[in-house]
């Protein structure tokens, strides 16, 4: 045990966790050279292309130093809010925390809430300004950033490039020396805190965990305490490049359990493991739930695909516990799913993963976060409405509640202004003001979630020229004035395009909503009004007027193959349309919500 450190690497985006990664387990010798491909650790394509860490992992690599071998387990932590849930059960597996800065970037919003969920677990941080190597970088500044950020001396500051590897020995010998040892008890019962879980088409599910106390050994009963199911441990082992099996795996250490498990919703990230044997007493603390924030309904295109989409979605769903689903209809778009996500990047990536690796042609109607409502009947009653179409006819309506996060915003100083004027559009609510150096301020907001799943995130990067970083926690449910705003397309109201707004926004939206849909929908044989309404009321209005001309009448006379051609290219636009009535209404409309400004 005295030998082993475990440690994660927390960064804000892009600020080069991954390469830093790969260049620790190529000094050990963890991976070959000519096993390492870039990034060995983000191994989905999709990934890859969005520069993030989606699931958390752990590798375990060997380093002698001073005579000794150390055992160096690094997990690594997703980069995106959405995933926060599972960042802090990764980091409480840990005794010790990388804390990469960009040379150039300097401190994020993401370095700050990461950090405070690396204090609040007591781990050891090492500061590490890394990319010293741009041209760019401005090491001098950035280290007193870092310096007033931790109160340590500019001294304790590590200068390293992940590209190069300059500077990435003298970290792994920081590691060794200022990292604590894991402490627990050999003798005590088994306690495994699960920090990640992988599907494996093959294997089942593969969990992964840190021996808090105890042993976890192969062909062992063990129980998960929070959901009470019983396992027989068919394999144990250590993670390098690939699993190494195990007779068992002692108290501090890292490492997976196989045990035939098919599905990973039976795996809650945070649980603990034990013995059925020798139960332990209580789990380790901090398990939660985690909860989907943001719905939407997922509808093929092609109505004939519902059965195919229900089996991709259950697909999907094997091996992504934090993705929800049920049958839902619309007036609209049919049958359909509504579909619960951890946040929008989540929402992003299941619509592309259906589009790429089942080929599916989906529409994802608006989303919405989860309300409570309480009507005037039974004023105690809380009903839960994860779909806009369900909210109880306004006229019996006690109160609607909607969800607050808590939003850490870090800005340069100068753009503190647009900023404030930004998150106060979005009713959001001021509760402190940091500088955290003379030009760097953290601005600490309580806004209403839906107010972040609507272009929040764009508006802010483009007010701040790129320079704002963003970070959010779930607070609590409050009571606003919400209403339903319908659209209807060619006089029929489009369910799939409802959305709950506040009163004092609803116009604004609904005529904004008009205008978008004009612009998206093409224009047809006869003249298609758009219409925004509350309730019988309309409050905004538009027209897309008709075509005057057969789109093929310019092609009479011509050759039959352009003419083909036309026809050809007009189908392939109609797969991702959707008729509705006797319109036909492409995709991308109903998402046109998000991108109003
Ligand atoms: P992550 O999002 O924190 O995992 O960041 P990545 O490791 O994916 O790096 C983000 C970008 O920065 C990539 O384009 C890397 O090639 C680049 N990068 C990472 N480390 C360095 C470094 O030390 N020097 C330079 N010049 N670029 C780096
Ligand atoms: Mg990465």
């Amino acid at each position: 045990m005295k030998n082993i450190r475990n440690f994660c690497i927390i960064a804000h985006i892009d600020h080069g966790k991954s390469t830093l990664a790969d260049r620790l387990l190529q000094i050990t010798n963890t991976v070959t050279e000519r096993e390492l491909q870039n990034q060995v650790l983000d191994d989905m394509d999709l990934e890859r292309e969005k520069g993030i860490t989606i699931k958390s992992h752990a590798i375990q690599m060997e380093y002698e130093h001073n005579g000794e071998t150390y055992v160096l387990n690094l997990i690594d932590t997703p980069g995106h809010v959405d995933f926060s849930y599972e960042v802090s059960r990764s980091i409480a597996a840990c005794e010790g925390a990388l804390l990469i800065v960009d040379a150039a970037q300097s401190i994020q919003a993401q370095t700050i809430s990461n950090l405070y969920l690396a204090l609040e677990n007591d781990l050891e941080i090492i500061p590490v300004l890394n990319k010293i190597d741009l041209p760019s970088a401005n090491p001098e500044e950035v280290t007193d950033d870092i310096v007033d950020l931790l109160g340590c001396d500019p001294e304790d500051v590590l200068r390293v490039s992940g590209k190069t590897g300059e500077g990435v020995e003298q970290l792994l010998h920081t590691i060794i020396e200022k990292v604590p040892p894991p402490v627990g008890d050999p003798e005590a019962p088994l306690q495994a805190l699960i920090f990640d879980s992988v599907y494996n088409p093959f294997r089942g599910v593969e969990a992964y965990f840190k021996v808090v106390n105890g042993e976890i050994k192969k062909g062992q009963e063990v129980q998960f305490m929070a959901t009470g199911k019983k396992y027989h441990a068919d394999e144990v082992g250590t993670l390098k490049l690939k699993q190494v099996e195990k007779k068992s795996i002692k108290t501090g250490d890292v490492g997976y359990i196989i045990s035939g498990i098919k599905e990973a919703v039976e795996v809650k990230v945070g649980d603990t493991i034990t013995s059925v044997e020798n139960p332990a007493i209580s789990p380790i603390d901090g398990f939660e739930e985690v909860k989907p924030m943001v719905f939407a309904g997922i509808y093929p295109v092609d109505t004939e695909d519902y059965e195919d989409l229900r089996f991709s979605i259950e697909k999907l769903r094997l091996n992504d516990a934090s993705l929800t689903f049920e049958p839902e209809s619309s007036a609209a778009l049919g049958f359909g799913f509504r579909c619960g996500f951890l946040g929008m990047l989540h929402l992003e990536i299941i619509q592309e993963r259906l589009e790429r690796e089942f080929d599916m042609n989906v529409i994802t109607t608006v989303p919405n976060v989860s309300y409570y409502a309480y009507t005037e009947k039974h004023p105690d009653k809380r009903i839960l409405v994860n779909n806009p179409s369900e909210l109880p006819d306004p006229s019996g309506l006690n109160r609607v509640e909607e969800p607050y996060i808590k939003a850490s915003i870090i800005t340069k100083s100068d753009f503190v202004g647009q900023v404030m004027n930004l998150c106060i559009e979005k009713r959001g609510i001021l509760k402190n003001q940091n500088y955290l150096t003379q030009h760097r301020v953290e601005l600490i907001f309580e806004l209403p979630l839906a107010e972040v799943v609507f272009d929040f995130y764009d508006r802010l990067k483009s007010i701040s020229k790129g320079y704002a970083s963003f970070d959010y926690h779930p607070l609590d449910m409050r009571a606003s004035k919400l209403v339903k705003v319908d659209i209807l397309i060619n006089a029929e109201p489009v369910d799939a395009l409802s959305a709950l707004i506040h009163v004092d926004n609803a116009y604004g939206i609904g005529k904004k909503m008009c205008e978008k849909l004009k612009e998206l929908i093409p224009r047809q044989q006869f003249d298609i009004p758009i219409q925004a309404a509350i309730g019988a009321k309309i409050i905004a209005r538009e027209t897309i007027k008709a075509l005057r001309k057969d789109v093929t009448a310019k092609c009479y006379g011509g050759d039959i193959s352009r003419k083909r051609k036309l026809l050809e290219k007009q189908k392939a636009g109609k797969k991702k349309m959707r008729q509705i009535g006797r319109v036909e209404v492409p995709q991308s409309a109903f998402l046109a919500v998000l991108k109003l400004n």
